[in-house]
């Protein structure tokens, strides 16, 4: 087997978990594993604790992110107070899904809060509770969830494990804040 592997040099342990150096995770298996890995679907599936809308959706498949679902992502975590939309970092949704994986959960990702436009985080900022002036809200490339199926704490340390961005635990609302910012933890 090992003269059909494909050997391709492996940056570091953080790329290797970052997926940017996905070809690290395929080096060691052969070459009909690695055509399967790249039709890989990934889907997921949310319900927003505020519109109490549901989605399910593919957003990547044969190798690249699906317009489609990257649209119906974006109208899914728009600002429900205001209404406005905002690209969303798909490396966002990647996340989500190497977390879901992690947990192995099969409960949608309750979503407490995707987008966020300036004037609700100024709102929000005004009655305290801990928003940041530069939230990655903002930027569409933060999302607060929870799971049904798997305690809140146990997702915290899950994303931490990941050590792609940032992870914060709200213990009270019971939610995980995670972003595509910095790894960094509060
Ligand atoms: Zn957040």
């Amino acid at each position: 087997m090992s003269s059909s592997r494909i050997a391709l040099p492996c940056p570091s342990r953080r790329l290797f978990l970052r997926g940017l150096a996905g070809a690290c995770a395929v080096a060691a298996v052969a070459p009909r594993r690695l055509l399967a890995g790249l039709r890989e679907e990934r889907i997921l599936s949310f319900v927003h604790t505020h519109t109490r809308e549901r989605l399910t959706v593919p957003y990547f498949a044969d190798g690249a992110y699906l317009p489609d679902g990257l649209a119906s992502l974006k109208a899914f975590l728009r600002d429900h107070r205001t209404g406005d939309e905002h690209e969303i970092d798909p490396s966002l949704f990647d996340l989500l899904n190497d977390l879901r994986l992690a947990t192995g959960s099969k409960s949608p990702f309750q979503v407490i809060s995707g987008y966020r436009s300036p004037r609700t985080n100024t709102m929000l900022r005004e009655h305290g509770g801990g928003v940041a002036k530069g939230s990655l809200h903002l930027q569409g490339r933060a999302i607060d969830v929870r799971l049904a199926d798997f305690g809140t704490a146990a997702l915290r340390d899950a994303a931490i494990e990941l050590q792609r961005g940032g992870v914060g635990y709200y213990r009270g609302p019971d939610f995980v804040h995670v972003d595509t910012g910095r790894v960094r933890r509060w």
